[in-house]
């Protein structure tokens, strides 16, 4: 059995803000069958002491380490099949707004605290290890598998506990618009040498970057799909840091997400009105679906009905929804509906607001809702994902699963989760959806005309409806490839 600790600032289903938190929470029970017993370290957000409900056991007091040298103490605990040691720092954690953001929406002026006390947390554990619930032995990590810049630190601090070389470092990039900057001034603060802040170490063009300092110190340097590994280290996707991972002998490894097949499943799911295993079995939620977002029963349209499509996503511009505005004709005009689930960008939010109000086929509900997002996925027949840019991308996989065809942006975990529409795929009967390349507006409309005559293509539409629903979507060969750099890390066969 391997050890691994998960550092993470997300974890579903105790808190969640994107496709993050559905890899750290997916990942230890997928590895389970791999020999890796893994462990997840999260920070002490209400959310996640809630979920502890008082019974976390004490496994280590932090007063001694944390930067700016703030009380706390790690509890464990083995909720939802996870086991968890949390970083219970109320001063650092306990806040009402949003685990990032307070309710000014602004990121607080603290998260380089915040998040390096969460590194240091997991290089000391690296170095003296938790009890075990039985007592006497200690529970101590052979690898440290690091996520985001929230994570990026702690291969520094393991260093400087000497520890450099003995537990191996994994960083994964779930997305690298997010580096963790932090003025120079914080070094101090955060614990941090002046002798790593070069152009060498972890400084990024005058100020600490966390996820820089994950870059340059980690053994290893993963991320969710290999298109995107590939994108990383160019200067389009690599958003100022492609040059440090190009300088990285050993590249970036791209390992796929998988989704949780057991939560995500339309067979099982409790969510829907009713439960499916074929296309066929989708046609209630259908129809539950457009009159929860108060759609027309049948797209109306010179073309007669059209494609009941869904989009559940952040509203960002790395999303593409500002595309899918502008095309929307494209959809509506041809008979198609619309149902939108999102929350983010005020601007684009009003955007969407508007024009629901503007199109009777199109409906928005601005929020987040996990139990929605399942409803929408099995009673939609499309799922539209025009991101710019996607590390992985979630909401395709699960459209896949429920027999809603993903119509997708051709980048990154798109382009590695889809097989398109095109006419060897169609011969060979394998087509799953539809992508669409370059992502601008001409591209964009011209799939969803095409979602369009497919859709009215029956026997089309039904077999990749069918190859959709058959797709591998689960972890189990992302498991393994974990599993194997894992070993490699800590020097196991
Ligand atoms: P990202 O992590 O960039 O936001 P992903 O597609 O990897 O994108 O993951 C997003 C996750 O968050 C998916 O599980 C998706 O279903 C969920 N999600 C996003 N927005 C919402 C929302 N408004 N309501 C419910 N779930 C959402």
């Amino acid at each position: 059995m391997i050890k691994i600790l998960s550092v993470a600032s997300e974890c579903a289903p105790f808190v969640k803000t994107g496709g993050l938190a559905d890899v750290v929470g997916a990942l230890p029970a997928a590895l389970r069958a791999h020999d890796c017993d893994m462990r997840v370290l999260l920070p002490g957000y209400p959310a996640v002491l809630a979920a502890l409900g008082g019974q976390g056991v004490p496994a280590m007091e932090t007063r001694a380490f944390l930067p700016g040298g703030g009380e706390g103490r790690i509890l464990s605990a083995k909720r939802e099949g996870i086991e968890l040691l949390v970083l219970d720092a109320p001063g650092l954690f306990d806040r009402e707004g949003g685990i990032y953001t307070g309710a000014d929406r602004r990121d607080y002026p603290d998260n380089p605290e915040r998040f390096a006390a969460l590194c240091r947390a997991a290089a000391v554990i690296a170095a003296e290890g938790v009890p075990r619930d039985s007592g006497a032995e200690v529970w101590r990590p052979q690898v440290l598998h690091l996520h985001d810049w929230q994570g990026g630190l702690t291969p520094v601090y393991l260093r400087d506990l000497g520890l450099a070389g003995r537990v191996g470092t994994l960083l994964s990039i779930h997305n690298v618009a997010f580096h963790g900057l932090a003025p120079a001034e914080k070094l101090g603060a955060l614990g941090l040498s002046a002798e790593d802040f070069s152009p060498g170490g972890f400084e990024y063009y005058g100020q600490i970057g966390a996820l820089k300092a994950g870059i340059v110190f980690s053994d290893r340097v993963a991320t969710v799909s290999p298109t995107y590994a590939r994108e990383l280290m160019t200067p389009e996707f690599g958003m100022g840091l492609d040059g440090v991972l190009r300088a990285r002998p050993d590249g970036v490894t791209g390992i796929l997400n998988g989704i949780a097949t057991s939560l995500w499943d339309p067979a099982e799911d409790r969510e829907l009105v009713a439960r499916f295993s074929s296309p066929r079995g989708k046609a209630r939620n259908r129809r539950a679906l457009a009159a929860e977002f108060g759609l027309p029963a049948a797209g109306d349209g010179p073309f007669g009905d059209g494609p009941l499509c869904v989009v559940i996503s952040r509203m960002t511009a790395q999303k593409g929804l500002d595309l899918l505005l502008e095309a929307l004709p494209a959809l509506v005009e041809r008979g198609g509906r619309l149902a939108v689930l999102g929350a983010g960008d005020a601007e684009l939010e009003d955007a969407w607001q508007a024009a629901a109000r503007d199109h009777p086929n199109v409906a928005v509900r601005i929020g987040y809702d996990e139990a929605l997002s399942h409803r929408m996925i099995a009673g939609a027949d499309a799922i539209i994902v025009p991101s710019r840019f996607e590390p992985c991308g979630l909401t395709q996989l699960y459209g896949l699963r429920y027999g809603a065809v993903p119509v997708v942006a051709l980048t990154g975990g798109l382009a590695d989760t889809i097989i398109p529409a095109n006419d060897a795929a169609q011969k060979a009967g394998c087509a799953t959806g539809i992508q669409f390349n370059p992502v601008d507006l001409a591209a964009l409309r011209d799939a969803l005309m095409r979602l369009g005559d497919l859709y009215r293509d029956g026997p089309a539409w039904s077999a990749m409806q069918r190859n959709a629903m058959r797709h591998p979507v689960g972890w189990d060969l992302s498991a393994a490839r974990y599993a194997e750099v894992y070993r490699e890390l800590a020097g196991v066969e």
